[in-house]
This record gives C-alpha cells, sequence and structure tokens, in this order.
C-alpha cells in the first residue's frame, strides 16, 4: 500500500512538473546589464533572472487557473516558440510594455528610478502579472477597446492581491470604458452579478468584440451596469480620483 501510495505521489509530482516545464518556456535576459543601476538592481534586489522565471511560472497558472480560466490547451494561446520572453531594456517611456505576442520589456530607468511606495521586488512582481495577462488574454483580434484590454490586465493584479496603494477604489470614474483599476474595479462589480465574468468575457472576446457581451454575461446592457455599479458605491467622489 506505501509502495503503490509513493509510485502515485511521484507519478503525480513528476507529471505536473512536466506539464508546466512542457506548455510554456520562459525566457529572461538582463540586456541593461550590470553596467546599468537598474540591471545591477534587476540582479541584486529582484533576484534576477532565476527569481524572474519562477514568478513567472506562478502568474502564467494563475492567469490560466484563476483569472481566465482557460483549463485546456483549446483555450489558450498558442505562444509563438513556446515562450514567454521578458526583457530588462534600457528605455524610457513607461514602465513596462508588452510587444509582438509574447514579449515584455521591463523599463532599467524604471526599476533604476522606482523608490516607493513598495518595494521593488514586489513592483516588478506587480508589473509581470499586468503584462503577462496581455500575453494570454484574448483581444477578439484587436476589435476590443485598449480600455478594456488594460481593464482585464489591471483586474489580474486586483486578484492577485498585487495592486498598488494607489490603486482605484470601488466606485471610481467617470465612465464605464475609462481603463485600467478604473475598469478592473468594475469588473469586480460584474463578478458579483455573473461569478467569473472576467473568465466568460474573455472566451467571448476571443474572435470579435461586442459591448452586447456584458448583457449576454450579467443580463444587464452595459449602460445600466455602470449606472448600477456607480449607485453602489455613492461615496465615492470620482472628480477627486482622477
Ligand atoms: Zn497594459
Amino acid at each position: 500500500m506505501a509502495s503503490l501510495l509513493y509510485f502515485l505521489c511521484t507519478f503525480l509530482t513528476f507529471s505536473s512538473y512536466f506539464r508546466e516545464i512542457s506548455a510554456v518556456n520562459y525566457v529572461v535576459k538582463n540586456e541593461a546589464g550590470l553596467q546599468h543601476t537598474g540591471g545591477t538592481k534587476f540582479e541584486n534586489i529582484i533576484g534576477g533572472i532565476p527569481y524572474t522565471i519562477q514568478i513567472m511560472g506562478q502568474i502564467n497558472n494563475f492567469i490560466w487557473s484563476t483569472v481566465l480560466q482557460e483549463n485546456t490547451p483549446e483555450d489558450r494561446k498558442v505562444l509563438e516558440n513556446d515562450s514567454v520572453f521578458v526583457y530588462i531594456k534600457d528605455f524610457i517611456g513607461g514602465e513596462a510594455v508588452t510587444w509582438g505576442s509574447n514579449r515584455i520589456n521591463v523599463s532599467a530607468v524604471y526599476l533604476r528610478d522606482y523608490n516607493e511606495p513598495m518595494d521593488l521586488k514586489w513592483e516588478f512582481t506587480s508589473l509581470l502579472y499586468h503584462e503577462m495577462t496581455h500575453v494570454f488574454q484574448w483581444n477578439g483580434e484587436g476589435k476590443c477597446p485598449q480600455t478594456v484590454v488594460e481593464g482585464v490586465a489591471d483586474y489580474t493584479i486586483l486578484k492577485a492581491n498585487f495592486f498598488p496603494p494607489g490603486f482605484k477604489p470601488s466606485g471610481a470614474g467617470k465612465q464605464r470604458d475609462q481603463g485600467y483599476d478604473y475598469t478592473a474595479r468594475s469588473f469586480e462589480y460584474c463578478d458579483t452579478l455573473t461569478p467569473n465574468f472576467v473568465a466568460k468575457f474573455n472566451k467571448m472576446i476571443r474572435k470579435t468584440y461586442d459591448v452586447s457581451f456584458f448583457k449576454t454575461i450579467t443580463g444587464k446592457p452595459v449602460e445600466q451596469l455602470w449606472k448600477d455599479y456607480k449607485a453602489k458605491y455613492p461615496g465615492v467622489n470620482y472628480s477627486r480620483l482622477n
């Protein structure tokens, strides 16, 4: 009996390990290098390539299992070279950016100059939760508004509990498609009407996008949704939060 149990445990451990490494490869390059203070901080404070590869695996699994609930290979995007690439690069104009289908640039300048309010390793991890969502999410083959795409990426950091102190509270925002944390909070409200709203929404926008998808999933037209959402948080003065 004990040996059967041992066999099962070994088999399960091996098979889950194999599945994880065979599904996606994580490739990390510190192109800024050690002559750049941001590149040095990446190595010494964040934990460099080993930490990044480890956290990419965790984030990948979190996005597939919890946020997008893409539980079979058919649900998922086919990644170029079955890989996600992260480059630490010397560029100005943003914290990080996802480009191509599966490449993420993190600014060494941002890492160099970042000094609050969370520690740098936390901030880097939060950035990867956001950017890796862009790698795995659907966007209606480009037809989904960018504000909504960014809302899904910020919904990931909200669900992962990696949202920064400045993240907007529930009820903030002037309009329903304001993007980023504003939209992420409104998706959280949609979850209360239809559990796993974002996962369902993401599946619907695989090939196209239509604003009627909100009604299909929640039963309420999008303008009504926004009205009800705002009414639920009457104390939030959005003019001061923008
Ligand atoms: Zn983004």
